[in-house]
């Protein structure tokens, strides 16, 4: 890990991240002094194949490369891509960010392209591992967590002893999958009332329409389609009650799913990442009361409001310190975590190229 090599090998090294995302496709220089020096954003073309994609991922990758091999050590490439994602094969398995790339073997079509193994993660693990990293984990003597992002979805990435969990087939970190309502929604991944489905951005939206509160819609954009979860979140704070149980019920979705993490792992820190976590002061009075209710090993740990992040034996719920950097960030901390094992590098066979 990185704790392990800062005092080592670090300095003077350098890194690529790719944080493959369905909307934006990012590439980034980091270098030791954790900071990202260098950043590509492209948009995804996705409607032009998985070939353009993988095609314009390595023209950004093979250009920062050419500009920084001459300044230091290059420690690898990490890249952070939608999940589900079997590992250590490197595919894509029913991502609903990615449509189309059900199937597709990402790992080898990477390595191809650029003529080089890759760290690859789930863009929430990679997330995941930049808030631990590169936030006040380290200094508080934290080992492990669980962070939620909410975002379109609900991503999840678990670091247990200052490793990212993978499972067994890299499927670990589903936690945005938690069922929440027993006889809720449908949920696309076939289940039903998970987590996702009311603590993501679209799902706030969603039960926006749903309460067809005419007070509520009068307070938002006059086409439903623009409705954004910033926008009822405003409609929230200025007053409106139908806003404010949505939110509340956003909290409570989060406090069970954390409720039943804590109760299996009890850990020291949850983490709250993502868009909608801005709404915090919304949510997470209703989170903390539900987390509390549904779990009593949470409830006997819990930290008082105030303990530092360093108090021993207290479990803390907490905002992501970093923002929607944290995917490219964690993309480029990959190659720096040296579990090759478990974050599945293609250890054996490196391509013909190379
Ligand atoms: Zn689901």
């Amino acid at each position: 890990m990185i704790r392990e090599m800062s005092s080592k090998s670090v300095e003077g090294q350098f890194s690529i991240g790719v944080d493959l995302g369905g909307t934006n496709l990012r590439v980034a220089v980091y270098r030791a002094g954790r900071q990202v020096t260098e950043l590509i954003s492209l948009p995804t073309r996705l409607s032009q194949g998985r070939e353009r994609v993988i095609h314009d991922l390595k023209e950004a990758v093979i250009a920062l490369r050419a500009r920084f091999e001459a300044h230091g050590e290059s420690a690898g490439i990490g890249v952070g891509t939608p999940g589900p994602l079997e590992l250590p094969a490197g595919i894509i398995r029913n991502p609903p960010n990615l449509p189309g790339w059900d199937g597709f073997h990402l790992r080898a079509a990477i390595e191809e392209a650029i003529s080089e193994p890759i760290f690859l993660d789930s863009d929430a693990n990679a997330a995941a591992l930049a808030e631990f990293e590169l936030g006040s984990a380290p200094a508080a003597g934290i080992h492990s967590l669980c962070m939620l992002t909410l975002g379109t979805g609900v991503g999840n990435g678990i670091i247990l002893n200052d490793r990212i969990w993978h499972g067994n087939n890299g499927m670990a970190g589903e936690a945005g999958h938690l069922m929440v309502e027993p006889d809720g929604m449908a949920c696309p991944c076939g289940s039903r009332g998970c987590v996702e489905l009311y603590a993501s951005a679209t799902g706030v939206v969603r039960m926006a329409k749903e309460a067809n509160d005419p007070i509520l819609a009068a307070a938002l954009p006059r086409n439903p389609a623009d409705w954004t979860s910033h926008a009822v979140a405003n409609a929230a704070i200025a007053g409106n009650a139908t806003a404010i149980a949505i939110f509340q019920r956003v909290g409570r979705a989060l406090g069970i799913a954390f409720g039943g993490v804590a109760n299996m792992l009890n850990l020291p820190l949850y983490v709250v990442a993502g868009g909608l976590s801005n709404a915090w002061d919304l949510f997470a009075p209703a989170m903390f009361a539900e987390m509390r209710l549904r779990s009593y090993v949470y409830r006997l740990t819990a930290a008082a409001p105030g303990d530092p992040l360093d108090t021993p034996g207290k479990s803390f719920v907490r905002r992501a310190e970093l923002g929607s950097d944290a995917g490219i960030l964690g993309a480029c901390l990959l190659p720096f975590t040296q579990d090759e094992e478990a974050l599945g590098r293609s250890i054996a066979q490196p391509t013909e190229a190379s």
